[in-house]
Protein backbone atom coordinates (compact mmCIF):
# COMPACT_ATOMS: atom_id res chain seq x y z
CA UNK A 1 0.00 0.00 0.00
CA UNK A 2 2.99 2.61 0.62
CA UNK A 3 4.44 1.39 -2.58
CA UNK A 4 0.91 2.31 -4.06
CA UNK A 5 0.83 5.26 -2.55
CA UNK A 6 4.31 6.20 -3.73
CA UNK A 7 3.65 4.97 -7.18
CA UNK A 8 0.65 7.62 -7.63
CA UNK A 9 2.96 10.12 -6.42
CA UNK A 10 5.05 9.74 -9.40
CA UNK A 11 1.99 8.50 -11.75
CA UNK A 12 3.17 5.18 -11.90
CA UNK A 13 -0.65 3.58 -11.84
CA UNK A 14 -3.60 4.32 -14.16
CA UNK A 15 -4.67 8.24 -13.83
CA UNK A 16 -8.25 6.84 -12.66
CA UNK A 17 -7.10 5.05 -9.74
CA UNK A 18 -4.23 8.15 -8.70
CA UNK A 19 -6.14 9.00 -5.73
CA UNK A 20 -3.34 11.46 -4.75
CA UNK A 21 -3.18 13.78 -7.58
CA UNK A 22 -7.17 13.48 -7.88
CA UNK A 23 -7.25 14.76 -4.51
CA UNK A 24 -4.72 17.93 -5.32
CA UNK A 25 -7.36 18.71 -8.68
CA UNK A 26 -10.21 18.44 -7.31
CA UNK A 27 -9.07 20.34 -4.17
CA UNK A 28 -7.33 23.06 -6.54
CA UNK A 29 -10.51 23.07 -8.65
CA UNK A 30 -12.63 23.87 -5.74
CA UNK A 31 -10.44 26.37 -4.17
CA UNK A 32 -10.05 28.37 -7.50
CA UNK A 33 -14.16 28.05 -7.55
CA UNK A 34 -14.37 29.79 -3.93
CA UNK A 35 -11.78 32.34 -5.04
CA UNK A 36 -13.43 33.24 -7.63
CA UNK A 37 -17.26 33.17 -6.81
CA UNK A 38 -17.26 33.51 -2.40
CA UNK A 39 -20.19 33.39 -0.60
CA UNK A 40 -18.60 35.04 2.16
CA UNK A 41 -16.50 37.82 0.81
CA UNK A 42 -15.12 38.93 4.11
CA UNK A 43 -13.81 35.57 4.03
CA UNK A 44 -10.06 35.00 3.21
CA UNK A 45 -8.50 32.83 1.06
CA UNK A 46 -6.12 31.94 3.44
CA UNK A 47 -8.86 31.19 5.75
CA UNK A 48 -8.33 30.58 9.25
CA UNK A 49 -6.95 26.55 9.92
CA UNK A 50 -6.21 26.70 6.45
CA UNK A 51 -3.19 24.87 6.50
CA UNK A 52 -3.77 22.73 9.58
CA UNK A 53 -6.64 21.18 7.27
CA UNK A 54 -4.78 20.75 4.65
CA UNK A 55 -2.11 18.60 6.97
CA UNK A 56 -5.29 16.71 7.86
CA UNK A 57 -6.45 16.69 4.18
CA UNK A 58 -3.21 14.17 3.32
CA UNK A 59 -3.05 12.32 6.76
CA UNK A 60 -6.49 11.26 6.47
CA UNK A 61 -6.04 10.40 2.79
CA UNK A 62 -3.35 8.11 2.89
CA UNK A 63 -5.44 6.49 5.82
CA UNK A 64 -8.74 6.82 3.65
CA UNK A 65 -6.36 4.98 0.72
CA UNK A 66 -5.28 2.19 2.93
CA UNK A 67 -9.23 1.73 3.87
CA UNK A 68 -10.44 1.50 0.03
CA UNK A 69 -7.36 -0.84 -1.19
CA UNK A 70 -7.26 -2.88 2.61
CA UNK A 71 -11.02 -3.69 3.64
CA UNK A 72 -12.28 -5.50 0.56
CA UNK A 73 -9.24 -7.57 0.74
CA UNK A 74 -9.16 -8.35 4.16
CA UNK A 75 -13.37 -8.98 3.97
CA UNK A 76 -12.58 -10.97 0.94
CA UNK A 77 -9.33 -13.81 2.69
CA UNK A 78 -11.43 -13.47 6.32
CA UNK A 79 -14.65 -15.22 4.19
CA UNK A 80 -12.36 -18.11 2.28
CA UNK A 81 -11.03 -18.73 6.10
CA UNK A 82 -14.23 -19.34 6.84
CA UNK A 83 -15.35 -21.31 3.61
CA UNK A 84 -17.42 -18.91 1.99
CA UNK A 85 -16.95 -16.66 -0.58
CA UNK A 86 -18.32 -13.10 -0.58
CA UNK A 87 -20.83 -14.33 -2.97
CA UNK A 88 -23.15 -16.65 -1.01
CA UNK A 89 -24.12 -13.27 1.72
CA UNK A 90 -25.27 -11.20 -1.00
CA UNK A 91 -28.83 -10.36 -0.78
CA UNK A 92 -28.43 -8.45 -3.79
CA UNK A 93 -26.80 -9.94 -6.88
CA UNK A 94 -26.31 -7.38 -9.31
CA UNK A 95 -23.79 -8.82 -11.64
CA UNK A 96 -25.84 -8.59 -14.85
CA UNK A 97 -27.12 -5.66 -14.31
CA UNK A 98 -25.29 -2.33 -16.38
CA UNK A 99 -22.13 -1.28 -14.85
CA UNK A 100 -23.90 2.43 -14.64
CA UNK A 101 -26.87 1.15 -12.67
CA UNK A 102 -24.68 -1.36 -10.13
CA UNK A 103 -22.54 1.72 -9.61
CA UNK A 104 -25.23 3.94 -8.58
CA UNK A 105 -26.70 1.09 -5.97
CA UNK A 106 -23.25 1.35 -4.71
CA UNK A 107 -23.14 4.83 -4.16
CA UNK A 108 -26.72 5.46 -2.63
CA UNK A 109 -26.19 2.16 -0.37
CA UNK A 110 -23.04 3.32 0.76
CA UNK A 111 -24.01 6.65 1.01
CA UNK A 112 -26.62 5.79 3.29
CA UNK A 113 -25.08 3.59 5.65
CA UNK A 114 -22.48 6.53 6.00
CA UNK A 115 -25.41 9.05 6.67
CA UNK A 116 -26.74 6.49 9.31
CA UNK A 117 -22.86 6.32 10.95
CA UNK A 118 -22.94 9.66 10.95
CA UNK A 119 -26.01 9.91 13.09
CA UNK A 120 -24.07 7.69 15.31
CA UNK A 121 -21.67 9.53 15.63
CA UNK A 122 -23.78 12.98 17.13
CA UNK A 123 -25.66 10.17 19.21
CA UNK A 124 -22.82 8.09 21.23
CA UNK A 125 -21.07 10.67 23.65
CA UNK A 126 -17.86 8.63 23.30
CA UNK A 127 -17.97 8.47 19.44
CA UNK A 128 -19.22 12.19 19.26
CA UNK A 129 -15.85 13.13 21.37
CA UNK A 130 -13.66 11.56 18.08
CA UNK A 131 -16.22 13.62 15.80
CA UNK A 132 -15.74 16.85 17.46
CA UNK A 133 -12.30 17.22 16.03
CA UNK A 134 -14.48 17.96 12.87
CA UNK A 135 -16.68 20.15 14.16
CA UNK A 136 -14.49 22.49 15.59
CA UNK A 137 -13.65 24.29 12.60
CA UNK A 138 -14.79 27.92 12.83
CA UNK A 139 -14.19 29.13 9.40
CA UNK A 140 -15.73 26.98 6.51
CA UNK A 141 -13.61 25.61 3.44
CA UNK A 142 -12.93 22.99 1.26
CA UNK A 143 -10.32 21.79 3.18
CA UNK A 144 -12.12 21.04 6.58
CA UNK A 145 -13.99 18.26 4.24
CA UNK A 146 -10.74 16.52 5.26
CA UNK A 147 -10.26 17.69 9.14
CA UNK A 148 -11.47 14.45 10.92
CA UNK A 149 -10.29 12.45 13.54
CA UNK A 150 -8.44 9.43 12.32
CA UNK A 151 -10.75 7.04 14.43
CA UNK A 152 -13.45 7.66 11.80
CA UNK A 153 -12.25 5.89 9.17
CA UNK A 154 -12.69 2.89 11.57
CA UNK A 155 -15.32 3.71 12.85
CA UNK A 156 -17.24 3.82 9.54
CA UNK A 157 -15.86 0.92 8.11
CA UNK A 158 -18.01 -1.53 9.92
CA UNK A 159 -21.72 -0.77 8.30
CA UNK A 160 -20.03 0.23 4.82
CA UNK A 161 -18.27 -3.16 4.91
CA UNK A 162 -21.74 -4.62 5.52
CA UNK A 163 -23.36 -2.84 2.79
CA UNK A 164 -20.79 -4.20 0.69
CA UNK A 165 -21.24 -7.95 1.41
CA UNK A 166 -25.08 -7.13 0.86
CA UNK A 167 -23.98 -6.68 -2.62
CA UNK A 168 -21.92 -9.33 -2.54
CA UNK A 169 -18.23 -8.12 -2.26
CA UNK A 170 -19.09 -5.92 -5.12
CA UNK A 171 -16.05 -3.64 -5.97
CA UNK A 172 -15.98 -3.35 -9.58
CA UNK A 173 -12.91 -1.63 -10.84
CA UNK A 174 -15.14 1.24 -11.57
CA UNK A 175 -15.69 2.25 -8.36
CA UNK A 176 -12.93 4.96 -8.56
CA UNK A 177 -15.82 7.16 -9.95
CA UNK A 178 -18.06 6.79 -7.01
CA UNK A 179 -14.80 7.52 -4.50
CA UNK A 180 -14.21 10.67 -6.88
CA UNK A 181 -17.66 11.50 -6.55
CA UNK A 182 -17.09 11.27 -3.10
CA UNK A 183 -14.66 13.22 -2.92
CA UNK A 184 -15.70 16.28 -5.08
CA UNK A 185 -18.90 16.68 -3.28
CA UNK A 186 -17.97 16.47 -0.21
CA UNK A 187 -15.42 19.29 -1.16
CA UNK A 188 -18.00 21.21 -2.34
CA UNK A 189 -20.23 20.93 0.58
CA UNK A 190 -17.52 22.89 3.01
CA UNK A 191 -16.92 25.20 -0.07
CA UNK A 192 -16.99 27.93 0.89
CA UNK A 193 -19.32 28.77 -2.30
CA UNK A 194 -23.20 29.41 -2.36
CA UNK A 195 -24.26 26.61 -4.77
CA UNK A 196 -28.07 24.38 -4.11
CA UNK A 197 -28.42 22.72 -7.22
CA UNK A 198 -32.10 24.34 -7.40
CA UNK A 199 -34.57 21.25 -7.03
CA UNK A 200 -32.10 18.79 -6.92
CA UNK A 201 -31.23 20.10 -3.46
CA UNK A 202 -33.09 17.52 -2.16
CA UNK A 203 -31.30 14.78 -3.18
CA UNK A 204 -27.98 16.26 -3.42
CA UNK A 205 -25.86 17.56 -0.09
CA UNK A 206 -25.12 21.13 -0.62
CA UNK A 207 -22.70 24.11 0.78
CA UNK A 208 -25.67 25.92 2.52
CA UNK A 209 -27.17 22.56 4.01
CA UNK A 210 -23.83 21.50 5.68
CA UNK A 211 -23.10 24.86 6.69
CA UNK A 212 -25.98 24.04 8.93
CA UNK A 213 -24.84 20.92 10.10
CA UNK A 214 -21.78 22.84 11.70
CA UNK A 215 -23.46 25.58 12.97
CA UNK A 216 -22.99 26.52 17.06
CA UNK A 217 -26.26 26.68 17.91
CA UNK A 218 -28.59 23.91 17.16
CA UNK A 219 -33.04 23.03 17.32
CA UNK A 220 -34.12 22.60 21.26
CA UNK A 221 -33.09 19.11 22.32
CA UNK A 222 -31.39 17.78 18.77
CA UNK A 223 -28.17 16.13 18.47
CA UNK A 224 -27.66 17.31 14.96
CA UNK A 225 -29.32 18.10 11.67
CA UNK A 226 -28.42 17.69 7.98
CA UNK A 227 -26.40 14.39 8.80
CA UNK A 228 -26.11 13.95 5.04
CA UNK A 229 -22.77 13.16 3.43
CA UNK A 230 -23.05 13.16 -0.60
CA UNK A 231 -26.61 12.70 -0.43
CA UNK A 232 -29.54 15.48 1.51
CA UNK A 233 -32.32 12.90 0.77
CA UNK A 234 -31.68 10.46 3.84
CA UNK A 235 -32.32 13.80 6.20
CA UNK A 236 -35.51 14.81 4.02
CA UNK A 237 -37.06 11.27 4.78
CA UNK A 238 -35.78 11.42 8.22
CA UNK A 239 -36.85 14.88 9.13
CA UNK A 240 -33.33 15.52 10.10
CA UNK A 241 -33.39 18.42 7.58
CA UNK A 242 -32.74 22.30 8.86
CA UNK A 243 -31.97 25.27 6.71
CA UNK A 244 -33.25 28.57 8.90
CA UNK A 245 -31.84 31.07 6.54
CA UNK A 246 -29.00 31.31 3.75
CA UNK A 247 -26.33 34.10 4.30
CA UNK A 248 -23.75 31.78 5.26
CA UNK A 249 -22.76 33.83 7.98
CA UNK A 250 -23.75 31.65 11.19
CA UNK A 251 -21.44 30.83 13.97
CA UNK A 252 -19.85 27.22 13.60
CA UNK A 253 -18.19 25.09 16.26
CA UNK A 254 -20.24 23.84 19.24
CA UNK A 255 -20.58 24.56 22.87
CA UNK A 256 -17.30 23.79 24.62
CA UNK A 257 -15.34 23.36 21.11
CA UNK A 258 -12.50 25.34 22.86
CA UNK A 259 -11.42 22.32 24.66
CA UNK A 260 -10.48 20.86 21.15
CA UNK A 261 -6.73 21.36 20.58
CA UNK A 262 -5.21 23.39 17.89
CA UNK A 263 -2.43 21.52 16.79
CA UNK A 264 -3.12 18.44 14.38
CA UNK A 265 -1.40 16.45 16.72
CA UNK A 266 -3.53 17.24 19.80
CA UNK A 267 -6.65 16.88 17.56
CA UNK A 268 -5.61 13.59 15.83
CA UNK A 269 -4.71 12.79 19.33
CA UNK A 270 -8.10 13.49 21.05
CA UNK A 271 -11.19 11.87 22.51
CA UNK A 272 -9.25 9.35 24.05
CA UNK A 273 -8.62 10.38 28.03
CA UNK A 274 -11.81 11.02 30.20
CA UNK A 275 -14.54 12.64 29.43
CA UNK A 276 -14.94 16.13 31.00
CA UNK A 277 -18.80 16.97 31.87
ZN1 LIG B 1 -21.21 15.79 12.06
ZN1 LIG C 1 -18.53 18.77 7.61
Amino acid sequence: MVQWTWRSIVMDVPWYTNYFWGLILISLLVWALEIRFPWRREQPILRKDFWLDALHMFFNFFLFALAIAGVYKVLGTLLAELGISAHSLAVLDMSHWPMGLQLLVFFVLLDFLQWATHVLLHRIPALWEFHKVHHSVKEMGFAAHMRFHWMENILYKPLKTLGVMFLGGFEPEQAYIVHFAAIAIGHFNHANIKVTYGPLKFILNNPVMHLYHHAYTLPEGSHGVNYGISLSLWDYIFKTDHIPESSGKVPLGFPGDSEIPNSFLGQQAHGFGKRKK
